[in-house]
């Protein structure tokens, strides 16, 4: 186990943040972390990296303490918010991240794998946002780490660059582990092994993106007629009337269609249509925009 939180919990004063909170990434998986505003996301890293004390729990980095040079040798980060000095240029940035490393490391291939081979000797004052962001998140592998962290990796990156940065991302995860923060379910399922969803500071979920789908993407499947209750048909979803329409929620319509037809229950102007992942992971948190 390359990383292992028990029970930990943080508070800021009155603002509980972490909420006895158990997790663990193991090698080679690539694990999201995803959550509201405020679910407590960047708490948890900072706390596996170190840089905060948890109130209580414990944390186990790379088999030792977060605090032990040998363990942070081994792991590479990158913040929500960097700044490089203006004056160094990107090589030398890739550079001087890499010699913290235990081997040495090909700064050479860092900088061609994330793309960054015709900045190589642009000043870091001169790289626009998404460039930034692009050479931010190669430092953190720049020292062939065995665990990464990337808080937010591809905030301020349109969706080409967003895309291009998930591919590098993917390869230079290989052979190591990776824990990233994000707000975009699109991110966490195009990246990772398994995702954990936080609200309010406490777990919500944790399994395989593709179990996050499905408990997260319903459909919504809506009709003029009686109500056919989907407990009754043995299908998992739940159901509303709105407006004159019976609505149903619920991942599997192919299975509540066929029900509705079977039971003889009159229906007309029937409506599937896929309930936004966004809108249901949010319900789900409970978050409020
Ligand atoms: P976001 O998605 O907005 O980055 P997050 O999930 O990363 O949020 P955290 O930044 O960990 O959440 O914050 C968790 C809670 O703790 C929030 O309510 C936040 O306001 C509060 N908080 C975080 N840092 C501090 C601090 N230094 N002092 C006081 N409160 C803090």
């Amino acid at each position: 186990m390359l990383l292992q939180l028990e029970n930990v919990g943080k508070s800021y004063g009155a603002i509980r943040a972490l909420d006895d909170l158990s997790l663990t990434v193991e090698r080679d998986e690539i694990v999201a972390l995803l959550g509201p505003n405020g679910a407590g996301k960047t708490t948890a890293l900072e706390i596996a990296l170190g840089l905060r004390r948890p109130d209580t729990g414990t944390v186990r980095l790379l088999g030792g303490s977060p605090d032990a040079p040998s363990v942070r040798r081994r792991l590479g980060a990158t913040p929500q918010e960097t700044g490089f000095p203006d004056e160094l240029r990107v090589d030398e940035l890739v550079a001087f991240a890499a010699a913290h490393a235990n081997d040495a490391p090909d700064v050479a291939r860092t900088i061609e794998r994330f793309g960054l081979s015709s900045l190589a000797g642009r000043r870091a004052g001169a790289l626009s946002g998404g460039e930034s962001r692009r050479l931010a998140v190669a430092l953190a592998f720049a020292g062939d780490p065995d665990l990464v962290v990337l808080d937010e990796p591809t905030t301020g990156m349109d969706v080409e660059s967003r895309r291009m940065l998930w591919s590098e991302v993917r390869t230079a995860a290989s052979g190591r582990s990776v824990l990233f923060t994000t707000h975009y379910l699109e991110e966490a399922e195009a990246l990772a092994t398994r995702v954990v969803v936080l609200a309010h500071g406490a777990l919500l979920f944790d399994g395989t993106p593709h179990a996050l789908r499905h408990r997260f993407g319903a459909r919504r499947l809506s009709y003029v007629g009686k109500p056919l209750d989907p407990a009754s048909a043995g299908i998992d979803g739940e159901l509303i009337e709105i407006g004159g329409r019976v609505v149903v929620t619920t991942a599997d319509t192919d299975a509540y269609v066929r029900a509705l037809v079977g039971s003889a229950t009159h229906f007309e102007a029937l409506e599937i249509a896929p309930a936004s992942l966004e809108e249901a992971f949010l319900s789900m948190t409970g978050a409020v925009r």
